[in-house]
């Protein structure tokens, strides 16, 4: 096959779709401050507003329980830094569960918790990257603030059990939030069926645009301004609107709602494919997670390859125009073995030799067959040059 440029990385971040790109054009010269109350600032406001329509829709929310940020990390940040406030006012109920593998977003978030004297604890995963709900269960008890239980995991795919761990959380009186980042777009997010007082959503990981995002909040769950300034966003969260990609965020989030069905079906195909092909053609390899469709994100296939270093498969496989990643692109440039691999029990040498292959929209049976002729004979290569044998 000639040389392509396979992009294999989504889960990182997406190329924005052809009517975002389309839609943001469209409203380039849209300047007027959302604010002012003259015709450009309404045109603004209606743009706004519009999107903030798209969002809650997609996730079955109101539009009042919408709020834009820059993005996942600032609105699971956000939330963190309300329960802080929360438990310095009601110390009885001081303790925050969040699972071992969430995203540094609200990994690094909670031990700057720990380090201020709050009670961050951990709940484990069981050996696919799933949460542990009997283990998770005893963590529970009447004086948990709030729990913190990603919806799907950017690095194996897994999806967590949220709707039941919701359910467990609100008969101890706790708060419950998901960072779906990942699941948004690929599968069904639906905020009053997962039962979630709160929910991060990041616009580039579903062909939006980078630097916006969205906290959902519950009517009546705690909410506090926690970015000071002017009155936008009902006074929580100041700052001049970013219009332009607000609007494209309301743009994929439409696009998301429409072409979920479709979307998630080729995903998994693609999936199967190139995981039938890594098997078939490539000794001794160890798919992390799972394959059953229902625990698995559609797009995310996570492979071991004992005895090759990740990183070597990736620079070798850049050469051929194949874009992967190793574990998380937030921890990629340390040679770190992934967190959340190991977190499942995977010993440290396979979670070395790890590689996140992770489909998109744009991706074909070509790009997927070209990897299954590409990657044999780099991990050949990199075995024989090996000194370890896993
Ligand atoms: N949460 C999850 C699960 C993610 O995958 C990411 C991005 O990698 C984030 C949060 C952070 O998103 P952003 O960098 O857009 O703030």
């Amino acid at each position: 096959m000639d040389k392509r440029f396979v992009y294999l990385d989504n889960n990182a971040t997406t190329e924005m779709a052809d009517e975002v790109k389309e839609i943001m054009r469209e409203n380039e010269d849209l300047f007027g401050n959302a604010s002012s109350m003259h015709t450009l600032g309404r045109d603004a406001e209606t743009g706004v507003e519009w999107a903030r329509g798209e969002v809650a829709r997609l996730i079955n929310a109101e539009k009042r329980e919408i709020y834009f940020t820059s993005g996942a990390t600032e609105s699971n940040n956000t939330v963190f830094n309300i329960f802080r406030d929360i438990i310095d006012e009601s110390p009885e109920r001081n303790r925050i569960i969040i699972s071992s593998v969430e995203h540094p977003a609200s990994i690094e978030t909670a031990k700057f918790l720990n380090k201020k004297g709050y009670h961050v604890e951990f709940a484990p995963v069981d050996h696919i990257g799933r949460l542990d709900l009997d283990k998770y269960e005893k963590m529970l008890s009447d004086n948990v603030a709030l729990v913190s239980i990603m919806l799907a995991n950017n690095e194996s795919g897994i999806i967590q059990p949220v709707r039941e761990a919701s359910r467990l959380a609100k008969l101890y009186g706790a708060y419950f939030h998901t960072d779906a980042t990942q699941a948004i777009g690929k599968i069904k997010v639906d905020v009053k069926e997962l039962d979630v007082d709160y929910l991060s959503l990041s616009g580039h990981k579903f062909y939006g645009p980078k630097g916006i995002g969205v906290l959902f909040v519950k009517k009546g769950a705690p909410m506090e301004a926690f970015i000071h300034g002017g009155h936008q966003e009902r006074g929580f969260r100041a700052g001049t609107y970013n219009t332009q990609a607000i609007i494209g965020l309301g743009k994929a989030s439409e696009l998301a709602r429409l072409n979920l069905d479709n979307e998630s079906e080729k995903l998994w195909r693609l999936r199967e494919r190139l995981r039938e092909g890594i098997e078939k053609n490539i000794p001794h390899v160890v798919v992390n997670g799972s394959n059953d469709r229902n625990l698995t994100l559609p797009g995310t296939l996570n492979v071991s390859f004992p005895s090759a270093e990740g990183e070597s498969i990736l620079l070798y496989l850049d050469m051929e125009g194949i874009e992967v990643s190793t574990g998380s692109a937030c921890a990629s440039g340390s040679l770190e073995p992934s967190y959340v691999l190991l977190a499942s029990g995977l010993p440290v040498e396979l979670a070395h030799g790890s590689i996140r292959f992770s489909l998109g929209k744009n991706n074909t049976e070509e790009d997927v067959d070209y990897v299954i002729e590409k990657l044999p004979p780099i991990i050949e290569k990199i075995r024989k040059m090996s000194t370890r044998k896993d």
